[in-house]
């Protein structure tokens, strides 16, 4: 029978994981369905360790992993992928927000049809508050539009078949952003509905800094078309400058130059602005690409439930 690894990524959640583990164990035990749970502890400062240690003493299908500091769910997901052993992973969330019976759901249509990734989608976006709701369509408007992927209504919740999450595990990008790589390796799709109930417990871990640093990252590393923006902003502004210049000097040699102090003030704080606008895109793709030629690991595992440290973590 197909083994189903649940990887879930856990930042201070100590309220949540309990909750979590009884309700994937009643949904794959009433479903018949061989599981193993992995918590990443995405360098909690609460008790979230300890409530982990407890579920993996009580269950052996329990793992956990600890890393050192925090580094972000992206890195969680990633190193509960490499960790997983089961023949198909499917990713969720601590707070219960994916519900286990759409896993259920997602298994059975993964086993009963050939298809590699079952994707779930939100079918409303929950309890969010407008202004949220505003920048989140914002967001897969302009990725949509600049990097040629819809991932409208889409959340991290998925399950994979093992040849996708080996694909997966080969890529040695560093910044990922695990929504949009796991439809970028192609493999055939479902796709389900699930309707967002609210959070189980605590409040979102998500700060506004981190969403927006989120949002940047996962745009620049699937499009080069700000960049290519800026080239074309250029060039228009060289034809636009090129014309006035003639103009300009038409109107002196015809003998009637304007004072035009106001149109050169106008001109120089518009080319400046676009200026600044473009070397400062230029600058962030070229500290993407100094984060990811530094080649530091993605995360750094400092404890496992099984007691053993994973030395190997330099290669990740
Ligand atoms: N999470 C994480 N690291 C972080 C932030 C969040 O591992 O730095 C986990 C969190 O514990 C939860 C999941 O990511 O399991 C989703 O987080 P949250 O519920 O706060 O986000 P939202 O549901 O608001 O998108
Ligand atoms: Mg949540």
């Amino acid at each position: 029978m197909a083994l189903l690894s649940l990887v879930v990524p856990a930042f201070n959640e100590q309220e949540n994981v309990a909750a979590a583990a009884a309700a994937v164990k009643e949904r794959m035990k009433a479903a018949g369905i061989a599981y193993e749970l992995i918590f990443v502890d995405d360098g909690s400062s609460d008790g979230t360790w300890g409530c982990i240690q407890e579920e993996a003493d009580k269950d052996p299908a329990v793992r956990g992993l600890r890393f050192s500091r925090n580094f972000g769910k992206e890195g969680a997901i990633f190193a509960g992928l490499r960790a997983a052993k089961g023949d198909c992973v499917a990713v969720m969330d601590c707070d219960l927000q994916h519900p286990p019976e759409t896993v259920v759901e997602m298994y059975r249509i993964w086993e009963k049809n050939d298809v590699d990734v079952v994707e779930a989608r939100k079918s409303s976006r929950g309890k969010e508050n407008f202004l949220y709701k505003g920048f989140s369509k914002l967001f897969y408007g302009l990725l949509k539009a600049v990097g040629k992927i819809d991932l409208e209504n889409c959340s991290d919740f998925k399950l994979m078949s093992r040849e996708v999450v080996d694909a997966l595990n080969a890529m040695p990008e560093r910044q990922t952003f695990f929504r949009a790589l796991s439809s970028w390796v192609g493999y055939r799709t479902a796709i389900v509905y699930f309707e967002v109930p609210p959070r189980n417990a605590g409040t979102s871990k998500w700060s506004v800094g981190q969403l927006f640093r989120y949002a940047m990252r996962s745009i620049s590393s699937f499009s080069t078309a700000p960049m290519q923006a800026v080239t074309i902003c250029g060039f228009l502004f060289f034809i636009f400058a090129v014309i006035l210049g003639v103009q300009t000097l038409v109107s002196k040699l015809i003998g009637h130059a304007e004072a035009g102090f106001p149109t050169v003030i106008l001109l120089l704080l518009l080319i400046g602005s676009i200026i600044m606008f473009s070397l400062g895109v230029i600058g962030y793709y070229i500290a993407r690409i100094y984060d990811e030629v530094k080649f530091r690991p993605r995360y750094i595992i400092q404890e496992t439930t099984d007691g053993k440290g994973q030395k190997d973590i330099t290669k990740d």
